[in-house]
């Protein structure tokens, strides 16, 4: 039987770990319920077992039977350490992500979350089905796999660095030699088909990172401004003035996006504070965009803040870099899930998108591809549904098998190349 057919035998045994995992969500970095239903997943699997110190990380290796192919892409000379002649042949890296959210669900479903306030919103606990799934798929064909399969189980994607922690515990390194390519899939409870697939080559997803402003000025009496500093038209400025610089400073080709979230100052009307702060999410899309909107954003609060006599205190929390495809493992992966799913059911995203991965610290130093899987639920139209990290955000079970299943063709057919 065909790795389709053999992931569909399992969809029952995917649907019931997905909903347990969804059933007890963990947040951030430690997910020691959710590590332990990976590793029950994976008992009696043919894997070299480790699992992280920082973080409750899963990683397993699969060292196939077979004898290694190149290791390169078709003509491209992709990888300047191809393995030809190596007999373990060479090395994937498959990336799943394990955590949840703190948003308090509200779907109704009848293995909705039991955790107050915490809900996987954002699809990861099928991840963690569909890439354990995956394991069992490539088990099967172990003797015959012409390399090895690395299995990343990640917690702590949402604004926890886990990618970055586990790379620097050696994830990359699991197997004794860098993998070839590496490949993630983000399933969507909107916008996609159930069962479609997206993916582009280059920048797939946003560089994002925080700005953290705080103007100091002099407190004082509300009715005579004119004896204190007022920190709070300052701010309010400086709000404004980062939006004229995104769309002055910045080419409409290569976006930039500054939103402030969080603007805190005072606490009665008639009193003028001392402070007022804010904190803004930045997204760019080129690492040269990226390091622009840094200077610029700090020079421009710098020469408001002297313009009005008041100081401000800004930098930037390092946050995840642009997830970058690379342009032949994305042809390669677009070619492998356009023969798992259908041609039709394959689709060339135009735009990247506005959201942030830290998959991208994998992408940095392994070229690879991260692809989007709709898992809009039946019935339900993709343009409308409640999209991730909503609280009515409802993933459907029907995709495991296929997402279990693109997960091992890529392993399976990039190591065959
Ligand atoms: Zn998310
Ligand atoms: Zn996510």
């Amino acid at each position: 039987m065909g790795v389709r057919d053999d992931a569909e035998a399992i969809a029952p045994e995917l649907v019931r770990l997905r909903r347990d995992i969804h059933r007890e969500p963990e947040i951030g970095l430690h997910l020691p319920g959710t590590q332990d239903k990976i590793l029950d997943a994976l008992e009696g699997l043919p894997l070299e077992i480790s699992v992280g110190t920082a973080l409750s990380s899963v990683t397993a290796v699969l060292r196939g039977g077979g004898a290694g192919g190149a290791g390169a892409l078709g003509g491209d000379a992709l990888s300047g350490d191809a393995l030809s002649g190596d007999a373990k042949g060479p090395v994937v890296l498959l990336r799943g992500d394990m955590d949840a959210l703190p948003v308090a669900e509200r779907t109704g479903l009848d293995y909705a979350s039991q955790t107050e306030g915490v809900m996987h919103a954002c699809g990861h606990d099928l991840h963690v089905a569909m890439l354990a799934g995956a394991a069992r798929l490539l088990a099967a064909r172990q003797r015959d796999l012409p390399g090895t399969v690395v299995f990343m189980f990640q917690p702590g994607e949402e604004g926890h660095a886990g990618a970055r922690h586990m790379i620097a515990e050696g994830v990359l390194d699991a197997a004794g030699q860098r993998p070839v390519a590496a490949y993630a899939l983000h399933v969507a409870s909107a916008e996609l088909p159930a069962g479609v697939c997206s993916t582009r080559p280059g920048p797939m997803l946003a560089a994002a990172e925080i700005l953290e402003v705080t103007v100091r000025g002099h407190g004082g009496h509300g009715s005579q401004p004119h004896l204190a500093a007022d920190p709070i038209p300052v701010a309010c400025e400086m709000v404004t003035a980062l939006q004229t610089l995104v769309t002055r400073k910045f080419d409409v080709f290569d976006p930039v996006v500054i939103t402030v979230g969080t603007f805190h100052a005072g606490t009665v009307d008639n009193v003028i504070p001392d402070e007022a702060s804010f904190l803004a999410t930045v997204r760019t899309f080129s690492p040269a965009a990226r390091d622009r909107v840094r200077e610029s954003a700090l020079a421009l609060l710098g020469g408001i803040a002297s313009g009005h006599g008041v100081t401000v205190s800004a930098g930037f929390r390092d946050g995840y870099p642009v997830t970058v495809n690379d342009a032949a493992e994305t042809r390669f992966a677009a070619r492998v899930a356009a023969e798992l799913l259908g041609e039709e059911r394959c689709l060339a995203q135009p735009d990247p998108l506005t959201g942030a991965e830290d998959f991208s610290f994998v992408l940095e130093q392994v070229p690879g591809a991260y692809l989007m899987l709709g898992a809009c639920p039946p019935g339900a139209d993709p343009a409308t549904a409640p999209n991730n990290h909503a609280a009515d955000a409802v993933f459907d079970d029907s995709v495991l098998s296929a997402g279990a299943a693109l997960y091992a063709e890529l392993a399976l057919q990039r190591l065959s190349l």
